[in-house]
């Protein structure tokens, strides 16, 4: 296994109800480096473009108006195994479904506001990690 980067969002709704420290520290724990970071607003334009594999999709529009309703932190993550490791600290989707001690079961609402996104596998996570960081800004 090689050291491998990852993209997150901490999503509007955890942001607005002041959880990001815990889940930036939940996210530390589980030993990834940060390696980029930022508050930023999307656009109606840049949520549906990033979600936009999920445009067919009946949850699209809510998901969009969701995503944009507040500011995100966005973040660029490494560790071994970092696509497949977000994915198990952050929990399943529908937090009904998510684990104990995971992120989601933490802190997410339901299905839609699940508090934190995470690239899927190797080849999103280089594309979303390009959708909101230039190669300079990554340390
Ligand atoms: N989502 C939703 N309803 C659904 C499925 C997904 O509102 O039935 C939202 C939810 O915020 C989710 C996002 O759309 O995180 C992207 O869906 P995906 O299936 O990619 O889930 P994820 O990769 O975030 O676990
Ligand atoms: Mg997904």
């Amino acid at each position: 296994m090689s050291v491998e980067r990852t993209f997150s969002i901490i999503k509007p709704d955890a942001v607005a109800a002041g959880q990001a420290g815990e889940i930036l520290a939940m996210i530390q724990k589980a030993g990834f480096k940060i390696i980029g970071l930022r508050m930023t607003r999307l656009t109606e334009l840049q949520a549906g473009g990033f979600y936009a594999v999920h445009k067919e999709r009946p949850f699209y529009q809510g998901l969009v108006k969701f995503m944009t309703e507040g500011p995100i932190i966005v973040m660029a993550l490494e560790r071994e195994d970092a696509v497949k490791g977000l994915r198990e600290v952050m929990g399943a989707t529908n937090p009904a479904n998510a684990a104990e001690g995971t992120i989601r079961k933490r802190f997410a609402e339901n299905i839609e506001r699940n508090c934190i996104h995470g690239s899927d596998a190797p080849e999103t996570a280089a594309v979303e990690l390009a959708f909101f960081f230039t190669s300079a800004e990554l340390l």
